[in-house]
């Protein structure tokens, strides 16, 4: 299945927001959002039409769906899981892609981009409570510990993380020094700051 390895910075301009996906790049003036803020194409400056209800439902979905990484499918397994929770929809939806492993690793500050987070994830630099979990999706739960592997701590890239100042979001925490963050609570709608209209994926996917 296809999935975007380069021309990430058009995703963000078709969307008209940053979606980060390019790590430091993306908080520097390099930014192509920055400097290019239309959407990509030939009539990228030019006139559009009025979206439609459909069109401002589909953008949206693309838009979360690449905010966090996701393939169609993925992202649509992942819309049923929520919708079979109890509670609201939409905001289960954003709790379960918040909660995945990956997008974890990355809130920590592990990781500069929630593609990096994947990789380093994939390649198994991190443990939860203690046992290797190599596996990005992995739905993380209130109390767990993530750590980088011992082995993986001396790489220049953790040895890099041991310097920053990093500041997550108040459901967890981090130490910086040992490497090792912290899930203190599941987080609630407020405590997620990404700025998606959930309720208009949730339309999309009722039609
Ligand atoms: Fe998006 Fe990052 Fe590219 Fe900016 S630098 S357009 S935020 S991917």
């Amino acid at each position: 299945m296809a999935r975007y390895t380069d021309a990430n910075c058009r995703l963000c301009r078709r969307e008209g927001q940053k979606l980060f996906l390019k790590g430091e790049r993306c908080y520097s003036p390099k930014c192509a959002l920055e400097r290019r803020a239309f959407p990509p194409g030939q009539n990228g400056q030019g006139r559009r039409s009025k979206t439609s209800e459909y069109g401002l439902q589909l953008r949206e979905k693309q838009k979360t769906k690449r905010f966090y990484g996701l393939q169609e499918t993925q992202f649509r397994n992942l819309f049923d899981k929520a919708a079979r929770k109890q509670g609201i929809t939409g905001e289960n939806l954003l709790i379960l892609l918040e909660t995945r492993l990956d997008n974890v690793v990355f809130r920590l500050g592990f990781a500069s981009s929630r593609k990096e987070a994947r990789q380093l994830v994939t390649h198994g630099h991190f443990q939860v409570n203690g046992k290797k979990v190599n596996i990005p999706s992995y739905e993380v739960k209130a109390g767990d510990v993530i750590t980088v592997k011992e082995k993986s701590q001396s790489s220049p890239k953790f040895k890099e993380v041991k310097d920053m100042t990093i500041t997550v979001p108040s459901w967890m925490t981090v130490d910086v020094q040992k490497l090792e963050g912290k899930v203190v609570s599941i987080p609630t709608r407020e405590e997620i700051d990404t700025p998606i209209a959930e309720h208009l994926i949730v339309e999309l996917y009722s039609k």
